[in-house]
C-alpha cells in the first residue's frame, strides 16, 4: 500500500532562504547525511551493548555516486527505521527541525550560526531534487519502507525490498549540483567533515580488498595522553595540517569532567617573523568538523596554533552572540589558555634549554597572548625571556629595577629604565658605549616588541620603564656633568635652521664626539604616527656634544669657517650613527667634508 501526504509545516518558503544562507557552505548536506548514518550505528551498537539485539558483523557507512542516474547515495547498517519512524523522524522532526533552524537563522541575522550546525537531514534539499529513502529496522518482523519526496508539500511511504538492517538516503541531485558526484570533490569533503567519524566510511568502494576506508575512525586526540608516542603525534600533524615541518611540541588536552573537551594543539614552527602567521584550530563536536578558528570559543591568540579540539558541550545551533556570552563556553576557552600557559612553563622549568631553542618560534605568540589576555600574561609573565648584551637570554624580571613608591612617584622619579636595542646594526655604536661602560640592554627586535613593551610599562607602571638605547644616552652615559656654555654656542650657531637641541656632557667614552638622542616618547609618537599614516613630522633630536672628547674641546681653539665646518661634521658623524641621512643632509655633509679635505691637504 501507497501512503502518501502533505508535509505539515509549510517547506515551500524555507529552501529559497536556506539556500541563500548556506550558499558558499551547501556542502554541509554531506557532513549531516554522514553523521546521521554514523549516529544510527551508535544507537544500534548501544541496543546490542544492552542485549536487546545482537551485535555483529562490521560497521560501515558507504558513499557512493552513480553519474548516470545522477545519485549520490550515502547507506549505513545503522538500526534502521520502521514506517512510523520515517514518518514521525524524517517528515515530522526533520522538518520541523528545519523550520527551527530557520527561525533561529532569522534571528541571529543571517550568519549566525557556527558551522551550520543543526539543519540535519533537511540540507540535502539543497543539492536535491528529490530524495529517497530506503530503510529497515532492526525490529524483527519490521517490512522495509520506501520514502520519498521532493522536499516542498508531499511525500510517499510504501513498504518495499531491503536486504540487510539500515538506511539507505538516495538523493537525485539537482541538474547545477553534479558535481557532488566527482570523486575528488567527495573525497575532499569526507575528509574535511568526516575524518575523525567512529565508523569506516568508504567512497564508491569496489567491493575489493583494496577498499580503504576516507577516514581515521580512532583519532590520535582520542587516545589517552600516556598511551601516544611522540612519532604519532608528529604523524598526526603531518596527516591533518599537511605541514612537513615538525612542530615544536604540543599540548594533548583530554578532560571529562566537568567539560568534555579532547584535543591536541600544536606549536608550529613560525616561517617568518614580519607578522603573526594565522594557524588553523578545527573544531569538531563529537569527531564532526563544524568549522575552524571560531573566535567564541577559542581565544583569539590560540589561533596561531595548529590543532584540533573536540568539544561536545558546546552548544553549537545558538547564535554567535549567544556563544560568545555563554558561561560554559568562557570556561573552556579559560581552560585552554591555562593548559597552554601551564605547558609553556613546565618546558620552561623542566628543559630552559629546548625553551630557549624553540623561544624565537614561541616568542610572538606569547607576546601577542599577554596583550590579548592578562590572565595568559599573568601565568607566564616570568617566563618571558630577552637576549641581554651578552646574547644570554634572561626572564624579562631580571632587568627591573626597584618599584618606585606613591611618594617617589609624586615628586617624579620614574623607574630606572631597561635599555632595549631595536636594532643591533644601526645601534651599533650605542651598544658599543653601553658595553664599554659595563651597561646591558635587551635585544627587542621583533615587529611585535614595540607594543609588547608599552603593554608591559601599562601593566607595571611603578616598575617598568624602557627606553631605546639611544634614547637617553647622556642619562645613560654621563661620567658626571659636563655642562660648557661655550661648547653649546659653538654647536648652536653651526647648526642654525636644523631640528637638533644641543647639550654637553662628560660621557666614559672620551673617542666618541657626540651622539644623537631622541626621546623616547618623542619617538614612540613619530612611530606612531607614521604607522598610522598621520604624515612623517621630522624628528626632533638632541645632540649631546661629549665635552670629554678631545676633538672637541680642540673646536674651542678653532675659529670661523673651519670651527663651523668641524662641528658641522660632528653632528652629520653623529647622526649617521643614528641614521640614514636625508638626501639634502648628504649633500651637505659631503660638500662640507670635501671642503675640509681640500683644506687640510693644502695645509
Ligand atoms: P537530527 O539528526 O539532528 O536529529 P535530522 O533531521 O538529521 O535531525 O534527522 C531526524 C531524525 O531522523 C534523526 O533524529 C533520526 O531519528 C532519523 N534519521 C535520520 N537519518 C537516519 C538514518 N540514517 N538511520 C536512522 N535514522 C535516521
Amino acid at each position: 500500500m501507497v501512503k502518501t501526504g502533505n508535509i505539515r509545516i509549510s517547506s515551500e518558503n524555507m529552501m529559497p532562504i536556506i539556500k541563500k544562507w548556506l550558499y558558499s557552505d551547501k556542502d554541509i548536506f554531506l557532513r549531516e547525511i554522514v553523521s546521521n548514518a554514523s549516529d544510527a550505528i551508535t544507537k544500534y551498537k548501544k541496543l546490542a551493548a544492552l542485549g536487546e539485539t545482537a551485535a555483529d558483523e562490521k560497521y560501515r557507512i558507504t558513499v557512493s555516486a552513480d553519474s548516470k542516474a545522477g545519485t549520490l547515495t550515502v547507506e549505513d547498517n545503522g538500526i534502521g527505521m520502521t514506517g512510523d519512524e520515517v514518518e514521525k523522524y524524517i517528515t515530522q522532526i526533520a522538518f520541523s527541525g528545519a523550520a527551527d533552524f530557520v527561525e533561529k537563522y532569522e534571528k541571529a541575522g543571517g550568519d549566525g550560526i557556527i558551522g551550520h550546525f543543526g539543519l540535519g537531514f533537511y540540507s540535502a534539499y539543497m543539492v536535491s531534487e528529490n530524495i529517497e529513502i530506503f530503510t529497515k529496522s532492526y525490529q524483527e518482523g519490521a517490512p522495509a519502507v520506501h520514502w520519498t519526496s521532493d522536499g516542498e508539500s508531499t511525500y510517499t511511504l510504501e513498504e518495499c525490498e531491503k536486504e540487510g538492517r539500515g538506511t539507505k538516503v538516495v538523493m537525485h541531485l539537482a541538474p547545477e549540483e553534479k558535481e557532488f558526484l566527482k570523486e575528488p570533490v567527495l573525497r575532499q569533503l569526507l575528509n574535511k567533515y568526516c575524518s575523525f567519524m567512529p565508523y569506516e566510511i568508504y567512497l564508491d568502494p569496489k567491493g575489493t580488498e583494496e577498499d580503504k576506508p576516507v577516514n581515521t575512525p580512532e583519532p590520535l586526540y582520542l587516545k589517552q595522553p600516556k598511551d601516544c608516542t611522540e612519532e604519532e603525534y608528529k604523524t598526526f600533524y603531518r596527516e591533518t595540517f599537511h605541514d612537513y615541518q615538525e612542530p615544536l611540541f604540543w599540548i594533548h588536552l583530554n578532560m571529562e569532567y566537568p567539560f568534555n573537551l579532547k584535543g591536541i594543539l600544536y606549536f608550529p614552527k613560525v616561517k617568518k617573523q614580519v607578522e603573526l602567521e594565522r594557524g588553523q584550530v578545527k573544531l569538531y563536536c563529537d569527531r564532526v568538523y563544524i568549522a575552524d578558528n571560531i573566535k567564541e570559543v577559542i581565544p583569539e591568540f590560540l589561533m596561531l596554533l595548529n590543532g584540533v579540539l573536540d568539544c561536545p558541550d558546546i552548544p553549537l545551533n545558538v547564535s554567535r552572540s549567544f556563544l560568545q556570552n555563554d558561561k560554559q563556553v568562557q570556561k573552556i576557552a579559560a581552560h585552554i589558555t591555562k593548559k597552554v600557559a601551564d605547558k609553556l612553563c613546565e618546558l620552561y622549568k623542566n628543559d630552559k634549554q629546548r625553551y630557549e631553542n624553540c623561544w624565537q618560534d614561541l616568542a610572538n605568540f606569547v607576546k601577542f597572548g599577554c596583550i590579548k589576555d592578562d590572565k595568559f600574561y599573568e601565568r607566564v609573565k616570568d617566563i618571558i625571556i630577552y637576549k641581554d648584551l651578552a646574547g644570554e637570554y634572561r626572564p624579562i624580571g631580571s632587568f627591573y629595577g626597584e618599584e618606585v613608591t606613591e611618594e617617589d612617584s609624586k615628586n617624579g622619579k620614574e623607574p630606572q629604565p631597561v635599555y632595549y636595542v631595536s636594532d643591533p646594526d644601526s645601534q651599533a655604536q650605542y651598544v658599543k658605549m653601553f658595553k664599554d661602560a659595563g651597561l646591558d640592554a635587551i635585544l627587542c627586535d621583533t615587529f611585535i616588541d614595540p607594543h609588547f613593551i608599552s603593554y608591559l610599562e601599562y601593566k607595571s607602571p611603578a616598575k617598568v620603564r624602557f627606553l631605546r638605547i639611544d634614547a637617553d644616552v647622556a642619562g645613560a652615559l654621563k661620567e658626571e656633568s659636563g655642562e660648557d656654555k661655550g661648547l653649546e654656542e659653538i654647536f648652536t650657531s653651526a647648526l642654525e635652521g636644523k631640528k637638533v637641541t644641543v647639550k654637553t656632557e662628560k660621557l666614559k667614552d672620551a673617542d666618541v664626539a657626540a651622539v644623537v638622542n631622541v626621546p623616547e616618547f618623542m619617538r614612540r609618537m613619530s612611530e606612531m604616527n607614521s604607522f598610522y599614516r598621520m604624515g612623517e613630522e621630522e624628528e626632533a633630536v638632541t645632540l649631546v656634544v661629549n665635552s670629554a672628547c678631545p676633538a672637541v674641546q680642540a673646536l674651542k681653539d678653532a675659529e670661523g669657517e673651519n670651527r663651523r665646518a668641524a662641528a658641522l661634521q660632528i653632528y652629520y658623524l653623529a647622526l649617521l650613527a643614528y641614521r640614514r641621512l636625508k638626501p639634502e643632509e648628504l649633500g651637505e655633509f659631503s660638500r662640507n667634508q670635501a671642503q675640509m679635505i681640500e683644506k687640510y691637504l693644502q695645509k
